[in-house]
């Protein structure tokens, strides 16, 4: 039976709701989009990539670490690339802790490139709309409920594709997941900042590590409190602009507003002591002024649901491949504990583990798919697999096989895993080997 929120307006019926804009969830209705299906992207903010254009600034992900660098992701991405590249607002660049080249972007333009992608496709946007809840038949996600000026609001769909980063959706239909910190440390938060008027040359002279020595002893003298001593700060497609990530915020729990409250207010903290730092003590940055937040305090990991396979730290390490792969990745693991360094452990030199279907495709609920931060997979696993090239592949796939599901009345967890792969193939995704491999694992 279909239980409705009482008095809950429809606002329409789609065949595929996803919820989240950032890089998995406008990249899973872009492609669910192509394949013809009617799409719905709910987002709570005002504007399209999450993540991506809120917070950041470079994709890695895209290309295996290394001298034999090796590209594991493309497809939609693709196309998002080449019209970054076309307006001269992207550049490449070797990583700072070798984790493979990153392609650094301007947001802004991100911004209206995704936008144009989506509407191209004929993706039905919803801004300002914070989903709030599910509506269920039986244990089959039938839609969702909005929350806006408007009031609440109901979309029915085939298929619901949970991109929302904490897993919103899957918890509200009652998919087991993990919390972050409940079995290991959680990663922890990052706000981060943009600094206009530097000169760029005059920081260019200040390599890495002394910057990072810097940091030392600017805690030492006791004149300054930096909690991250290791951070980053780089050049942006815009002269005299870097984008720094510095801050760091542990024992915070993103999922409670009380307590993410504070980290917005610790975070901003933070940063005017980096910015005090960087303008005072290092050659380049004498005239900078601080010219953008973090739309939101940057948070790597929440809840991470159990689907049907649970990724490990060994599938990692053992570069794993599976009969249902939908995507790769040779990205190390890079987990940002609390406490003043960053653990970094590295995969064989140009290897690539696939992503398996059965992570997107959460426990006990049906009608649902779970692509991005939220996947399922253990907390090394997550802090290797969650860069934004990988959450952009497992959006894909989740919108390729929504697409295949919809309409039919199939369950997502069913579909011909076969027929997505080799759509996926088709429209450009990148699946080394995937018909060569055997079983499920
Ligand atoms: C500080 C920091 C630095 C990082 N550095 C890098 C890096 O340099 N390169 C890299 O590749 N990766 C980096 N990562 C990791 C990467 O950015 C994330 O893992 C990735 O962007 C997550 O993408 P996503 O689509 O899963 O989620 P998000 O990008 O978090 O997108 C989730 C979207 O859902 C929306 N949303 C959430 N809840 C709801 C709701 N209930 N209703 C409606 N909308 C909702 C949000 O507004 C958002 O748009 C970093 C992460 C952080 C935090």
């Amino acid at each position: 039976m279909l239980i409705h929120i009482p008095s809950v307006p429809l606002l329409h019926r789609t065949d595929i709701a996803v919820v989240g804009s950032g890089s998995a969830g406008v990249t899973a209705a872009i492609a669910a989009a192509r394949e013809g299906k009617r799409v719905t992207l709910v987002e709570r903010y005002g504007f399209l990539g999450g993540t991506s254009t809120g917070v950041l600034d470079t994709f890695y992900g895209f290309y295996t670490p290394g001298r034999a660098a090796r590209k594991v992701v493309g497809g939609v991405p693709d196309d998002m690339l080449r019209r970054l590249y076309a307006e001269k607002a992207a550049f490449e660049r070797p990583n700072t802790f070798g984790a493979g080249t990153g392609i650094t972007y301007d947001p802004e333009t991100l911004k209206w490139v995704w936008e144009d992608l989506a509407t191209e496709a004929g993706v039905q946007l919803l801004y300002h709309s914070f989903c709030t809840d599910v509506v269920m038949d039986g244990n089959k996600v039938a839609g969702i409920v909005t929350d806006g000026k408007r009031g609440l609001m109901r979309i029915d769909a085939d298929v619901v594709i949970d991109c929302s980063g904490d897993a919103d959706v899957a918890f509200r239909a009652g998919v087991p997941f993990e919390r972050a910190g409940e079995g290991s440390a959680a990663q922890t938060l990052t706000t981060t900042f943009r600094l206009a008027n530097v000169d760029g040359e005059r920081a260019k002279q200040v390599p890495r590590k002394r910057l990072v020595e810097m940091m030392k002893e600017a805690n030492r003298s006791g004149r300054y409190h930096l909690p991250r001593e290791e951070g980053s700060i780089h050049a942006t497609p815009v002269a005299g602009v870097m984008l720094a990530i510095m801050t760091r915020l542990d024992g915070y729990d993103p999922c409670d507003p009380v307590s993410l409250t504070a980290a917005e207010i610790e975070g901003r903290r933070q940063v005017r002591e980096y910015v005090r730092f960087l303008v005072n003590e290092v050659p380049g940055y004498e005239q900078a002024r601080l010219v953008a937040l973090s739309t939101q305090i940057g948070v790597r990991e929440t809840r991470r649901i159990y689907g049907e396979y649970r990724l490990t730290k060994e599938d990692v390490t053992a570069v794993r491949k599976f009969g249902d792969t939908i995507g790769q990745c040779g990205a190390p693991i890079e987990d940002h504990h609390g406490g003043n360094d960053t653990h970094w452990e590295f995969l064989p030199e140009g290897a690539a583990y696939d992503i398996p279907f059965r992570s997107l495709v959460p426990q006990q609920a049906e009608g649902l798919l779970v692509a991005g931060r939220c996947f399922s997979a253990t907390h090394e696993a997550h802090a290797s697999c969650r860069s934004m090239a990988q959450c952009m592949a497992m959006g894909q796939a989740a919108g390729v096989a929504a697409a295949i599901a919809a309409g039919r009345d199939a369950l997502p967890r069913h579909v011909d895993i076969g027929q997505v792969q080799q759509r996926l193939v088709d429209t450009g995704a990148i699946l080394y080997d995937w018909q060569s491999r055997d079983g499920t694992e």
